[in-house]
């Protein structure tokens, strides 16, 4: 793929490594890709950041076939930048575009895209201990129409934005809701695909669980509302019995890199790891027996979030006396240590941007 480079006129002043937060600053440009049906993909190119026009009736605003990413790129001790997996997501965006009937983005551009990005976005990939660019790649439907098709019409975006220790005083666990009300996908839906619909359909659960003092909340399955499947917007696994449990992926769970990624970490530790249907009454009763060791989502943007305390119906299971556990915070030195470059990486997950 060529692609056109655009260069800016006035670049932005870098924020200050210290406080950047999640999401909050977007970097100096951003790669840019269209699609017509007949023609393909064309135009690709690197430009200045900058907002985009959209006629009103742009399908995307109305019927939603949007689909997006998230990865990080790091910057190693030696100075090299650092992507982890990417094609993973390459290949994951082609799944949820299937699944959306949208144009998919060929995996090798896709990959080329960000590499190209992310090197012209060097200086913006912040060196502070925990510091990483967030690259948001995403695509959705432009043709003016507000019959119900799929478009003919798609443009696909990466943008970047340097972010922060997702815990600034270090990992600690969250209290999590265990949701019954609303669901979040059902076999034959969208919950395998990251997709905003799946979003915008799951914020109400998410601000009912931060009224009732809930960081976030596990998502039983949609049709029994009796298995464990994933805690807010990650994958979900426990350590029952010095064994690990974690959804399967058939088509209700989002296929996590970072969950894969930690299963083969366990898997290479000697643990036993079951894809498996967890029921909520087992998981509850395992708290109260005190087999529970412990619990955490997976997930790229705070690759591991240990989950403290639990509540199912006003019963509370409390993990691990609300600490950190062992394999947890292991699991985060190790992972976050390949990912950084800092530690070895055996199963050759890091690629390096050259
Ligand atoms: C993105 C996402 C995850 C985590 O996937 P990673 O590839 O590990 O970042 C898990 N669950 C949902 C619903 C997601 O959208």
């Amino acid at each position: 793929m060529d692609i056109k480079f655009i260069k800016s006129e006035n670049l932005k002043t870098k924020p200050d490594q210290n406080a950047l937060g999640f999401g909050k600053y977007f970097s100096d440009y951003m790669f840019v890709c269209e699609w017509d049906e007949g023609q393909g993909w064309h135009d690709a190119r690197i430009q200045p950041y900058a907002p985009i026009m959209l006629n009103p009736a742009s399908m995307v605003l109305h019927y939603a076939q949007e689909t997006f990413e998230g990865m990080k790129a790091y910057k190693s001790p030696k100075n090299e930048i650092l992507l982890f997996r990417p094609e993973m997501n390459a290949r994951r965006m082609a799944n949820s575009n299937e699944r959306l009937c949208m144009a998919i983005f060929p995996e090798a551009d896709f990959v080329q895209a960000v590499e190209e990005l992310v090197k012209v976005e060097a200086d913006w990939i912040p060196t502070a201990e925990g510091t990483s660019l967030y690259i948001r790649p995403f695509m959705f439907a432009t043709e003016a129409s507000v019959g119900v098709h799929p478009s003919k019409k798609y443009t696909f975006v990466i943008v970047c934005s340097p972010v922060g220790a997702y815990y600034p005083e270090g990992v600690n666990p969250v209290k999590i809701y265990v949701e019954e009300e609303y669901v979040r996908a059902v076999r034959g839906g969208t919950g395998f695909t990251k997709c905003g619909g799946n979003y915008a359909g799951s914020v109400a659960a998410q601000a009912k669980a931060e009224k009732l003092g809930y960081t976030q909340v596990l998502w039983l399955d949609g049709v029994e509302r009796k298995y464990v499947e994933e805690v807010g917007t990650m994958n979900v696994m426990f350590k029952i019995n010095n064994e690990i449990y974690t959804a399967p992926i058939e088509g209700t769970v989002l296929p996590g890199v970072t969950r894969d990624s930690i299963i083969a970490l366990l898997k290479s530790w000697g643990y036993t790891v079951h894809e498996t249907h967890l029921a909520i009454d087992d998981l509850m009763a395992a708290g109260d027996k005190g087999e529970l060791e412990e619990a955490f989502g997976t997930g790229t943007a705070a690759v591991i979030s240990p989950i403290g305390e639990l509540n199912y119906r006003g019963h509370i299971v409390t993990i691990n006396d609300f600490k950190t556990g062992e394999l947890t915070q292991k699991l985060y030195d190790t992972l976050t240590g390949i990912q950084w470059g800092k530690v070895e990486d055996p199963f050759n997950w890091v690629r390096v941007v050259k």
